[in-house]
């Protein structure tokens, strides 16, 4: 750690003052950080100077105020039309870029940063702008342990800090997983939904009933991590034989109930390929094959 801004005190600028920036900076604001922001639309910063920030003129202005910058807009060509021709200010300090990203973009902004001779950290918000400063707020962050390191007390202020790696791309990739998992959750909370409601019951019902799977199911995970990471998928547990003859029952039902049946066929698609693959005697992750294939075709 070369440098230590670590104190409550930290200077910390925000640029960019949507929806989240604005969050992001009033956080900065209540944990005691003097707080110095800009915006493209300067009247956005109204109630976060009336709790104290300090509305820099130019942007430039906004990077030299501190040794830690966050920057939160739209994307990434934003970012470069804001900082790119005053790339030079950045030259010892440290920018945070929690715009949301490929981890091409992310790779590529930490070479720009270097170049530069700036610290970079590429972060990503699991979270809704009311959510941040509380622990359910989950921020991932990218790029040299040092740079997270000599930022992490000011960065907490924003809920709970992760930092995953070295590799500039990895907290969007991280950022892209995450976001598979929610939507795979509630596209199957959803399908059931739909079945059980054409038998009467409703959501409400149903939902204490999905949260137990849902957490069940998180439960079986390291488990078949350790799996994926030795290579070997015994199946401890159940074939994936027997998991595919339960996919058709979920498929029946909902062509019988008249409810959309593309997901459970899609899942059950993949089992198929797998068995056919010689895996029907495996266990649920060997699965992990089909997902390694950029194509999703059938190789041999
Ligand atoms: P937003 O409310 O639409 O705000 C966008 C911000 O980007 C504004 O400050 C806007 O300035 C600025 N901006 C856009 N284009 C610009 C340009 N060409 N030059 C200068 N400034 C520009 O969006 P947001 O919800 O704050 O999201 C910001 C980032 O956070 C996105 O990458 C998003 O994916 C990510 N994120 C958001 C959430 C969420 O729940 N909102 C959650 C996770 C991640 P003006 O005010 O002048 O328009």
């Amino acid at each position: 750690m070369d440098n230590d801004f670590t104190s409550q005190a930290a200077p910390v600028t925000v640029i960019g003052l949507g929806l989240m920036g604005r969050a992001l900076a009033g956080e900065f604001l209540r944990a005691g950080h003097p707080t110095t922001v800009w915006n493209r639309t300067p009247a956005k910063a109204d109630p976060l100077v009336a709790e104290g920030a300090r509305l820099a003129p130019t942007v430039a202005d906004a990077l030299r105020a501190g040794p830690l910058t966050i920057i939160c807009v739209t994307d990434y060509r934003a970012m470069y039309e804001l900082i790119d021709p005053i790339g030079a200010e950045l030259r010892g300090r440290t920018l945070v870029n929690l715009t949301s990203g490929t981890s091409t973009q992310a790779r590529e902004a930490g070479e720009w940063a270097q170049q530069r001779g700036a610290g970079y950290l590429d972060g990503a918000i699991m979270a809704i702008p009311s959510a941040i400063g509380t622990d359910e707020a989950v921020l991932l962050h990218s790029g040299p342990q040092s740079d997270f390191e000599s930022h992490r007390t000011t960065l907490e202020s924003l809920g709970t800090v992760t930092y995953v790696g070295a590799d500039h791309g990895l907290a969007s990739l991280y950022d892209v997983a995450g976001l598979g998992i929610m939507w795979s959750v509630l596209n199957a909370w959803l399908h059931g939904a739909a079945l059980l409601g054409v038998a009467g019951v409703d959501a409400a019902t149903y939902t204490p009933f999905a949260q137990q799977m849902v957490t069940g199911v998180a439960q079986w995970l390291p488990g078949y991590a350790e799996q994926l990471d030795s290579g070997s998928y015994p199946a401890d547990d159940a074939t994936l034989d027997t998991h595919t003859a339960s996919m058709s029952h979920l498929i029946e039902e909902s062509e019988a109930q008249g409810v959309n049946a593309e997901l459970p066929k899609l899942i059950k698609a993949l089992a198929d390929r797998s068995i056919r693959a010689g895996h029907g005697g495996e266990g649920y992750a060997a699965l992990i094959k089909e997902f390694g294939k950029a194509n999703g075709a059938d190789q041999g």
